[in-house]
């Protein structure tokens, strides 16, 4: 079905807006789907049916569609086609599939190990994704999400020519992936996937505006607004890690004084609690901690190690403080490795700041939320990056059923 498809931007921009309409309300009528997108009946029909052509929608059975008139049930049909989402750290990656709503259906993580060249890694991150393909048997994998850390320039006239993060070499993802799995590649920055990945998650309506802070081994931070993602002229908006929040602070690698990043990081707690330990200080922990020990510490309650952890998120109190006073969101999600440890004593520190320096009126405002326990947003958020790059490109479903 050539007709319709790849017709025009407004066409596309429809079907967008539908797909995206399903996945929030869950199932709905023709005629709801009308009323809200403000499409003519008539432009819903078509999108449907095509949509329906390319098994990304199913109608099942009747529903209410108001007025005591009874509709045809539509709904994303998430029983076909699959994503694989690939999160990249620099400590280790994490790889599942996904349906196209998004749901992970399964995914692992696998540790890079000491001295494992960049190649090497990247060569484990292909094997993985082959093992996930190969486990998928009537589904259809059409694409490839991989969020990786930043900073990440996007160069949107030469994508495929790579781009670099710490000691990786420019290896050319995109392109790479393509060649050697047959699929679309899409690749993103991990807070922004986490930003969008959140997005999804908590089903925040378009009006809203959301910004994600990525705790890890850095501090990135992703915006949604619109249901878009801010990226900024080259793409990195966001590296927040970097900003004064000590003005004759710590010098950063990145040249300026007292970046956010120096103060609070999973790297930064580790270091922190060993210099302590060194120093004699009295903890549960010896010297030498990891991240894992420095948690289970934390979590059972060593003085030493909840002072520091929550000395952090007083700094990313100030971080979030900032941001909420430069782009007022109606949302802020904090999540990855440092969000994991005590999702609650960052919360109390993060709102304790928040309460201190900020507008009461735009701080009542704001929900704040921490991802605990659950799903690692920025491995769902590239699965997601993947997906909406997909609805963008809806003639991929039809090129995928040709393969
Ligand atoms: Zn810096």
């Amino acid at each position: 079905m050539k007709n319709g498809i790849n017709q025009d931007g407004v066409q596309k921009i429809n079907r967008v807006l539908i797909i995206r309409l399903l996945r929030e309300a869950g199932s709905c009528s023709r005629a709801d789907l009308a009323r809200m997108s403000g499409l003519r009946p008539a432009t819903i029909t078509n999108i449907v049916n095509e949509l329906k052509h390319i098994r990304l929608i199913r109608e099942e059975g009747a529903i209410n569609a108001g007025r005591g008139r009874n509709g045809v049930a539509i709904s994303l049909d998430t029983s076909y086609y699959r994503v694989v989402g690939v999160r990249v750290s620099r400590k280790y990656f994490l790889a599942g599939l996904f349906d196209i709503a998004g749901n992970e259906l399964e995914s692992s993580r696998h540790e890079f190990a000491e001295g494992e060249t960049p190649k090497e890694r990247f060569g484990r991150i292909q094997e993985q994704i082959e093992s996930i393909i190969e486990q998928v048997k009537e589904e259809k994998v059409v694409a490839i999400g991989i969020a990786i850390p930043g900073p990440f320039f996007r160069n949107r006239d030469s994508r495929e020519e790579g781009f670099e993060f710490q000691d990786w070499p420019e290896i050319p993802i995109e392109r790479l992936l393509k060649e050697r799995f047959g699929v679309y590649v899409f690749v993103e920055h991990d807070a922004n996937a986490g930003a969008l990945g959140s997005y999804w998650q908590m089903n925040v309506g378009q009006e809203k505006m959301l910004v994600y802070f990525s705790a890890g081994q850095g501090i990135g931070a992703g915006f949604v607004n619109g249901g878009k993602l801010i990226l900024g002229a080259l793409g990195v908006a966001g590296e927040i890690g970097h900003m004064t929040v000590e003005t004759n602070g710590i010098l950063c690698k990145c040249g300026n004084y007292g970046c956010l990043e120096m103060y609070c990081s999973s790297t930064v707690l580790v270091n922190r609690v060993n210099k302590k330990l060194t120093k004699g200080n009295y903890s549960i922990l010896k010297e030498g901690s990891d991240l894992d020990k420095i948690g289970k510490a934390a979590r059972a309650g060593d003085k030493l190690t909840v002072a520091e952890y929550e000395r952090e998120c007083s700094y990313l109190g100030v971080g979030v403080v900032n941001i909420m006073n430069i782009l007022n969101p109606d949302i802020v999600v904090i999540g990855d490795e440092l969000a994991r440890i005590l999702p609650e004593t960052m919360k109390e520190c993060v709102l304790k700041v928040v309460r201190d320096r900020m507008n009461p009126i735009v701080r009542e405002h704001t929900d704040i939320h921490i991802v605990g326990d659950e799903e690692d947003m920025s491995l769902k958020g590239a699965a997601i990056v993947a997906i909406e790059g997909l609805l963008d490109e809806p003639i991929a479903f039809e090129w995928a059923e040709e393969q």
